[in-house]
C-alpha cells in the first residue's frame, strides 16, 4: 500500500534548445492546459529529442506516456503550447496560456490505461502543487482554440474517456491525495525501481536546482564557483577540472561516472597547492592597492581589456573585471575572487574578431550587415565556410541557409548535437570566442 501522492515518480530532464525553451519566467501558474500529441509513434523520450532540436517556437512542459512522466521544461518557465492570439485563455483566466499555464501532453504510444492513469495523476499533482482546483483550473486545448485544435479529446474519446470523465478522475486523485490507494498498485516498471537514485545528466545550458546542487558539491571540494543554478562556462570549467583531477574522461558534462566520482571525492587539500586553483586565491575589490592589483591589471590588459597598470583597484579596474566576468558568463560582481581567478588563468587573448551580441536566425528578409559578416569571417577562420569555393567563400554579410549551416556545423563539433540549431546567439558567440 502507498499514498496516492507517491504513486508515480516524475522525471525532470530539461531541453536546452533556447528556441523551444526561452527561459522566460511564469510569474504565477494560473491554470493547466491538457493536450495530446497526435503522434502514434513518439513516446515521451522521443518528444524530448524532438523539442531539443526543433527550430521553431513550440513546446510543452510535460510529456506523459505509459512508462513515465517527463518534464522537459521547468515548471517556472514558459512553454509555447497555445497560440497567443486565441482569446479564450484571456477571457477565462485573465492571461495567455503560454505566460501563465503548464502544458501537459498525453502520448499515444504504449498501453492507454497506463498512460492515462499517469496523465490523470499528474494533473492532480499539479493542482496540489500550484493551489489549483481540477474543476476550475484545467482546460483542454480544444476549449481554448476550437477552430484549430481538438485535443486531448481527440485521443481520450476514442479510448472511451469523455472530458467530464477525465476531470472527475483527476478530482478523485486530488481529493484522496494523502490516502492509501484502495487497490493494489501495479508493480512499478523497471525504470522506476532503478530510478530510486536518479542520475541527472547536466551540461552547458541546464539551469535549476540540480545545477545548484552540483555547484555546491564542487564548491565543497574546493572548485570555487558562484552557486547560481546556471550551468555556464565557469561550471563547465569546474566540471572539467574535477574530471581531470579524478582521471575521468574530460567532457565538461555531468553524467553517471562524474556523479559517482563526486560522491566519493574528498575535499582538495588546501595546503598542497596542487589542483587547478593554482595556489593562493587573492580576493580583490574596489579600494585595494598593491602588487596583486597590478598583476590583475596586467592580465586583463593582455586579454584586451585596456587598463592603466597603476596597482590601484578603482572604477576602471572594476569596470574591466565586470566586463571580463560578463564575457566569461560568470556572476558579475566587479570583484576578483576564486571563480574569476580561475577564468582569468584559462582565458585566451582576444581574437581580433568583434562578434555581435545579438541573435541571428534564417528569416525573410535575411539579417544582413557588418555583424553577420563578422560571424562569417570568424567561422571561416575556424574552417567553417558558409560556401567554400564560392566567391569569397560565401562571406556576403547575409544570414542565409548556408551561413546557418556553417553555424550548425560549428555547433555540432564544439557545442554538441543538442546545440546544433544553426542559430547564432550569446552561447554560440562564447563558444566561438573560445575557439578563435
Ligand atoms: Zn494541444
Amino acid at each position: 500500500m502507498m499514498a496516492i501522492k507517491d504513486k508515480y515518480l516524475i522525471e525532470r530532464r530539461y531541453i536546452t534548445n533556447r528556441i523551444a525553451r526561452s527561459g522566460g519566467r511564469i510569474n504565477k501558474v494560473l491554470f493547466l492546459v491538457s493536450h495530446e500529441t497526435a503522434n502514434n509513434v513518439a513516446d515521451a523520450d522521443a518528444h524530448f529529442r524532438y523539442f531539443n532540436n526543433v527550430t521553431f517556437q513550440t513546446s510543452a512542459h510535460s510529456f506523459v506516456d505509459h512508462k513515465k512522466i517527463l518534464e522537459i521544461i521547468p515548471l517556472n518557465e514558459k512553454a509555447w503550447h497555445v497560440q497567443y492570439q486565441v482569446p479564450t485563455d484571456n477571457v477565462l483566466f485573465g492571461d495567455d496560456a503560454n505566460d501563465a499555464a503548464i502544458g501537459i501532453e498525453l502520448c499515444r504510444t504504449g498501453d492507454f490505461n497506463e498512460a492515462y492513469d499517469r496523465y490523470v495523476w499528474y494533473h492532480a499533482y499539479l493542482c496540489r502543487t500550484f493551489g489549483l482546483k481540477p474543476r476550475e483550473h484545467i482546460v483542454s486545448h480544444e476549449a481554448l482554440d476550437p477552430r484549430r485544435r481538438s485535443d486531448p479529446e481527440s485521443w481520450l474519446n476514442p479510448n472511451g474517456i469523455t472530458w467530464n470523465r477525465f476531470i472527475l478522475d483527476v478530482v478523485k486523485y486530488y481529493d484522496n491525495w494523502e490516502e492509501e490507494t484502495e487497490t493494489e498498485v501495479s508493480p512499478a516498471p523497471e525504470e522506476e525501481v532503478q530510478a530510486e537514485e536518479i542520475v541527472w545528466y547536466l551540461s552547458r545550458g541546464n539551469t535549476g536546482q540540480d545545477v545548484r546542487e552540483l555547484q555546491q558539491k564542487l564548491n565543497a571540494l574546493g572548485y570555487s564557483l558562484a552557486v547560481d543554478g546556471s550551468f555556464g562556462p565557469a561550471t563547465e570549467r569546474a566540471v572539467r577540472d574535477f574530471q581531470r583531477d579524478q582521471g575521468l574522461a574530460v567532457d565538461g558534462s555531468y553524467g553517471p561516472a562524474t556523479q559517482r566520482a563526486l560522491q566519493n571525492a574528498k575535499p582538495k587539500s588546501s595546503s598542497s597547492g596542487s589542483g587547478s586553483t593554482g595556489g593562493t586565491v587573492w580576493y580583490l575589490s574596489r579600494g585595494d592597492t598593491g602588487q596583486e592589483v597590478r598583476e590583475l591589471q596586467q592580465k586583463l590588459n593582455a586579454l584586451g581589456y585596456s587598463l592603466a597598470v597603476d596597482g590601484s583597484f578603482g572604477p576602471a579596474t572594476e569596470r574591466a573585471v565586470r566586463a571580463f566576468q560578463r564575457d566569461q558568463g560568470l556572476a558579475v560582481d566587479g570583484s576578483y575572487g576564486p571563480a574569476t581567478q580561475r577564468a582569468l588563468q584559462n582565458a585566451k587573448p582576444s581574437s581580433g574578431f568583434n562578434l555581435p551580441n545579438t541573435d541571428y536566425w534564417v528569416k525573410s528578409p535575411q539579417f544582413s550587415g557588418a555583424g553577420v559578416r563578422e560571424v562569417q569571417e570568424a567561422l571561416a577562420s575556424l574552417n567553417f565556410y558558409p560556401d567554400r569555393g564560392a566567391p569569397n567563400n560565401g562571406i556576403d554579410g547575409y544570414y542565409g541557409p548556408k551561413t546557418a549551416d556553417a553555424v550548425r556545423r560549428f555547433q555540432l563539433i564544439h557545442m554538441g548535437a543538442d546545440e546544433a540549431d544553426g542559430n547564432y546567439g550569446p552561447k554560440t558567440k562564447r563558444a566561438m570566442e573560445r575557439e578563435l
